[in-house]
């Protein structure tokens, strides 16, 4: 957008004279200070304010369950508090023989008690035990499925699912309606924004408690380095004056190894060929490498980064330049 706004204004310049711009500049405070009507602005796009931005949630999810109910004694403990006030121990339920029994493998839900502490409660239907240590009651229901959920919302608890998958990360997202994140998130939508989610964009909204489990970490990623110096900068053919309008046209002002040939030809008659660039960049990179590993900040507290991708040789391949809000150096 920049770039076009630049190009835009080159042209407009091209076109007018230095009078005519001096005469053109007053309208154009006019028009920004909005005392001209008869000249209209490109209306300014407008974006829902909840639209979905790249945001980290800030609370990772949980790894295990929650429990049903706070973490509490367990039935041996409970059983010697029992003996320790009383004298007594709680006693096995006794059952008349033929009597119905909970499954062999039932055990409180709460104090873990197994089953010889434990007594149908509701008759006939055998889906509720009762415990007679810690005198709760619990589902009779067969040792349950093992849950295949990695990950648990901290927010509710609810097993998160997966949502989407590729390459670099697989995304898992909380389903449950009443997840008070999603709730929260729901209720601060504006009328105009609740309308499109209607109108089937609901994706334009993060709404749900979302986790991204990314497939590498980054003490996995191999730090790329430059390889052997094609050549010896203490012994090339050119000046080091000229390596350094090599480097200025190239790094600095980010011209091509061919472009920054033409400009030393044309400009300082020094004929040097594109590939002699080329190595020249490539062995002062190499010179630069360890002073730059060792003196480039390490990330540290928050940090932004900005991420852009070129397609080089049929592939994407991603940069990120990294600032940290402290110190404001790239350091990464
Ligand atoms: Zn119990
Ligand atoms: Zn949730």
């Amino acid at each position: 957008m920049k770039n076009d706004l630049r190009k835009l204004l080159r042209w407009v310049c091209r076109k007018l004279t230095y009078n005519d711009l001096a005469s053109v500049v007053p309208v154009l405070l006019e028009v920004l200070n909005g005392s001209r009507q008869d000249i209209e602005l490109k209306p300014q796009e407008v974006r829902p304010p909840h639209y979905r931005q790249f945001r980290v949630d800030p609370q990772p999810p949980l790894c295990e369950p929650l429990l049903p109910h706070a973490p509490q004694k367990d039935w041996e403990e409970l059983q010697a508090d029992h003996l320790r006030a009383t004298g007594k121990t709680i006693a096995k339920v006794a059952r008349r023989t033929g009597s119905p029994m909970p499954p062999e493998k039932c055990r409180c839900r709460h104090c873990h008690a197994p089953v010889r502490y434990l007594y149908l409660n509701n008759g006939k239907l055998g889906s509720q035990v009762q415990c007679k240590i810690c005198k709760r009651t619990s589902p009779t229901d067969k040792p349950r499925r093992e849950s295949k959920a990695r990950y648990w919302c901290p927010h509710c608890g609810y097993a998160l699912f997966r949502w989407k998958e590729d390459g670099l990360c697989t995304a898992f997202k909380c389903p449950n309606d009443h997840c008070p994140v999603y709730v929260r998130n729901l209720a601060q939508l504006t009328p105009e924004e609740h309308a499109m989610r209607k109108a089937g964009n609901t994706s334009q909204f993060k709404l749900r408690y979302l986790f991204r489990e990314y497939h590498f970490a980054s003490q996995d990623l191999p730090l790329k380095r430059p390889e052997d110096a094609p050549v010896d900068l203490n012994r090339i053919h050119h000046s080091l004056h000229t390596l350094g309008l090599c480097l200025t046209f190239s790094i600095s002002l980010g011209l091509s190894a061919r472009l920054t040939a033409q400009a030393l030809e044309r400009v300082f008659g020094i004929r040097i060929s594109h590939q002699t660039v080329v190595n020249y960049i490539k062995a002062a990179a190499c010179q630069l490498a360890d002073f730059t590993d060792e003196n480039s900040p390490v990330p540290e507290g928050t940090c932004a980064a900005d991420e852009t991708y070129i397609k080089s040789g049929g592939q994407t391949r991603y940069t990120w330049l990294v600032i940290t809000e402290t110190r404001r150096a790239i350091c990464g």
